[in-house]
């Protein structure tokens, strides 16, 4: 009986950094370097989806690569598009897992909500990604794939460019940091997806150790979903991002290393009757108004009626025009964010692979 050598795995060439190619070219294919920055336009500049794209590569070059490599993106298997434009992907991941990504419509362009995992783990009471709960980190190819599957679906429809990321979808990114810190190094890349990660907002609900590496990597400006202005209240929404306490994230937070004009962000979504009133909103002056911060005010929207009854109401929206004013009059930069896409379970906290 004769033991016919195991076929070697496929190298999956979305999910190699800059240097992980360069080196797969070199030893695996033994081609010169050169190659690696031909493939690397065709992957990611270029949005080639099989090898016979790749006009200026030879027919040897692309029958060795259709034999040891893939390009694995993920499938879209559902668009949902709002009465405000905002776009829903609902996207199919090579081993059958789903996430959503959302193209949100700006002034002539989009910004591209993120997922970073299946599902999430930490189980914000207001959050319908939460409900689903954990399943498993999402690659850096999966990550970014999100923005190949956006940019084909924009180039098919004639649809304005992409420009802005925020990683603010399905998951939590600090809670994936190793496959987050390699999108954003792939991101700023030359000749590649040609986004720059300046450009881009890592959203979190604030883990200190990874915020200290986010940090070190000058990579991102964080995004913290702050939600309550006291520990107490903040618990009981989000009882555990609340392991961390109030004191000891924003002490992390304002060692944050920030460039010039730079500040961190802190989202407060407000929930009716819940973390709305004056009271709160003068809590979070006295939390913030010493701070380099500006604050994102967004109305909770509650999930679609099919998926059973909402944990909280919207807030009253004169409600939220004062708290928004209060704010501002105590000078604490301030922006009441429109909520996109509610229509179609798009906007922020509801994103839990509705399809109907
Ligand atoms: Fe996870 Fe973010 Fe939802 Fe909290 S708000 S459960 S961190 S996806």
């Amino acid at each position: 009986m004769t033991n016919a050598a195991p076929t070697p795995p496929k190298a999956d060439l979305l999910n190699l950094t800059r240097s992980e190619l360069e080196a797969f070219v070199l030893d695996e294919l033994k081609q010169p370097r050169f190659r690696a920055d031909q493939l690397w336009h065709w992957l990611w500049h270029k949005n080639a989806a099989d090898f016979s794209a790749m006009t200026n590569l030879s027919a040897a070059l692309k029958a060795k690569l259709a034999e040891r490599a893939a390009i694995v993106r993920p499938s879209i298997d559902v668009v949902r598009v709002s009465r405000d434009g905002t776009i829903k992907l609902l996207l199919r991941l090579a081993d059958g897992e789903r996430v959503e990504t959302v193209l949100i419509p700006m002034a002539g362009h989009y910004t591209l909500c993120l997922s970073t995992q299946v599902g999430c783990a930490m189980g914000c009471t207001f959050c319908s990604t939460g409900e689903l709960g954990f399943t498993r980190n999402m690659t850096m190819g999966e990550i970014l794939g999100q923005i190949l599957a956006a940019r084909a679906h924009i180039a098919e429809n004639a649809l304005p460019p992409l420009k802005n990321l925020v990683f603010m979808g399905m998951g939590e990114p600090l809670m994936n940091l190793t496959e987050l810190l390699r999108s954003l190094e792939t991101l700023g890349s030359p000749e590649g997806i040609s986004i720059s990660p300046r450009r881009s907002t890592v959203s979190s609900v604030g883990i200190p150790q990874g915020l200290k590496i986010l940090g070190d990597s000058g990579l991102a400006v964080p995004a913290i979903s702050l939600h309550a202005p006291t520990q107490e209240l903040r618990e009981k929404l989000m009882p555990k991002a609340a392991r961390v306490p109030l004191e000891e994230l924003l002490a992390c937070l304002d060692n944050y290393p920030l460039k010039q004009r730079e500040r961190v962000t802190y989202e407060y979504i407000l929930l009716g009757g819940v973390n709305d009133s004056i009271a709160h909103a003068k809590q979070l002056v006295r939390l913030l108004g010493q701070r380099r911060c500006k604050v994102n005010l967004i109305s909770y929207n509650p999930p679609p009626p099919q998926t059973g009854p909402a944990p909280y109401s919207a807030p009253d929206p004169e409600g939220v025009l004062a708290f928004e004013n209060y704010l501002r009059s105590k000078r604490i930069t301030t922006f009441l964010r429109r909520s996109m896409g509610q229509d179609i379970a798009a906007a922020c906290g509801q994103l839990k692979l509705l399809t109907g």
